[in-house]
């Protein structure tokens, strides 16, 4: 029998209370490995709008791509999985899609681009299923075929690796005893090809959740090779299950590539704004900023909050600065109209700041006195007079280039400093143990 290609993609099926869909790839792949189905890339962890509300944690959906004899046996397996770990019971409503051979359309490319910066009713993913041939299998509401489906559309353009372990059933629950030394060291040494796992600022670990949920560390960087030697800088402080190494698109800021579009300013979209800031941002109680910006004959209010750090930087903002700016939109309030979120800002190019102000008196050096609309200035003390105002060029508190969040407020989408102009093909290769058990 000539080995077919079979897509799977999986979504929704953890709650706040425990698992996680990378979890439910991992035994999937443990599963699939078992069977002989051979793996043609990375399973993909593919995180979509950061800015949908119901979301449980990162917005993140997982696809793999199996080259297998017997499609229908490895499709009863992982429905099985699904059914056996899904959180169905707190929450959850799983949805995963199975899509043979190589037909990854067009349509599906865009789904998925829509589904990384918008919002997108469950119906129309299953219409777009049904179209592309795909097989369906939900639980609840069925709300995560729409995950399930972007996961296996998504066209990475760059990719990140995660490396990330899990714990055994016995541990869930317990806190992780996870050392921010070491993580500082492996950070240090495998610079700047891995990311965001340890704050040099705060001194906390970031790649080791806190929940009841069974992932133990994740480690991001560029990479597989690089995860596997930085994991294992990282002590096992208690008996691990094993690791899974996933394509990601964290770390690529890929939500905010494209233009939101500004009329429809649609709640929860994702996307940048190009446009020039329009007055003075203004510091509100407790530190979060708003500034305007005219975009495309709109004008568009942007809050800076004060966790993000970003509020100190848009303070620095004046009014004729060419910026772009890129976030999430919030949905309105009874009292406010839709604003944008901002998580990030590129200052294209700073307006002249300056200051106009009356001139000295050349022989009391004391500021002259206006005598009233265009009579020009005099000295209270001499009597000296002089006809304009000086104009002078003031520094800026802020410079032209790109700002994101400090590293606590990161999402897994934030495209760090260090990844700038960066784009990582990644390619596949089975020799890597992308995969591996360490206990049964
Ligand atoms: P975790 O990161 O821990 O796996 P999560 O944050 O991914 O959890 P889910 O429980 O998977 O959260 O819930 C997200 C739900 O939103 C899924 O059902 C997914 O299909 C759906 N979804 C994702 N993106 C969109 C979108 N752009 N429009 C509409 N629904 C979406």
């Amino acid at each position: 029998m000539v080995p077919m290609r079979l897509h799977i993609g999986m979504d929704d099926t953890d709650s706040a209370r425990g698992m996680c869909t990378t979890f439910l790839a991992y035994v999937v792949a443990d599963g699939l490995l078992a069977r002989g189905d051979a793996f043609l890339d990375y399973p993909r962890l593919v995180r979509l709008n950061p800015n949908i509300p119901w979301k449980t944690r990162g917005n993140g959906a997982v696809s793999m791509t199996i080259e297998t004899d017997d499609p229908d046996g490895a499709e009863r397996f992982v429905t099985g999985m699904v059914r056996k770990h899904a959180e169905t019971d707190h929450g959850a409503n799983p949805g995963v899609v199975f899509l043979e051979g190589d037909s990854i359309t067009p349509e599906m490319r865009q789904f998925s681009g829509e589904a990384l910066r918008g919002v997108i009713p469950i119906g129309d993913a299953r219409r777009l299923a049904r179209e592309a041939g795909a097989r369906v299998m939900h639980l609840g509401t069925g709300r995560g075929v729409v995950g399930a489906l972007a996961a296996i559309g998504y066209g990475f353009v760059d990719s990140t690796a995660e490396l990330i372990t899990y714990r055994t059933d016995s541990m869930l629950g317990n806190p992780r005893r996870v050392s921010p030394e070491t993580f500082r060291m492996m950070q240090e040494e495998t610079y700047p090809d891995t990311f965001s796992s340890y704050d040099a600022s705060t001194g906390k670990v970031l790649a080791a959740p806190r929940g009841p949920d069974p992932v133990f560390y994740g480690l991001r960087g560029e990479d597989p090779l690089t995860l596997c030697r930085a994991s294992e800088m990282i002590p096992r402080t208690e008996r691990l299950r094993g690791h899974l190494i996933f394509r990601t698109n964290q770390g690529t800021g890929d939500h905010l590539r494209h233009p939101i579009d500004v009329n429809a300013f649609e709640a929860h979209a994702s996307g940048l704004l190009r446009g020039v800031v329009c007055d003075i941002p203004a510091v509100a109680v407790g530190g979060h900023a708003s500034f305007r910006v005219a975009a495309d004959g709109r004008t568009i209010t942007c809050w800076a909050y004060r966790p993000t750090g970003l509020s100190g930087v848009v303070a620095g903002l004046i009014p004729g600065d060419r910026v772009l700016v890129g976030g999430g939109v919030r949905r309105a309030s009874p009292v406010h109209p839709r604003t944008l979120n901002v998580e990030l800002v590129r200052v294209l190019s700073l307006a002249p700041l300056v200051s106009h102000d009356n001139p000295r008196c050349s022989s009391c050096n004391k500021s002259m006195k206006s005598q009233g609309r265009g009579q020009g200035f005099a000295c209270v003390r001499c009597g000296a007079v002089s006809g304009r105002r000086t104009t002078r060029m003031l520094p800026r508190s802020i410079r032209a280039g790109e700002y994101i969040p400090r590293v606590s407020a990161h999402r897994h989408l934030t495209r760090p400093l260090q990844r700038a102009g960066r784009t990582n093909r990644m390619r596949f290769d089975g020799t890597i143990p992308w995969f591996s058990v360490y206990v049964e």
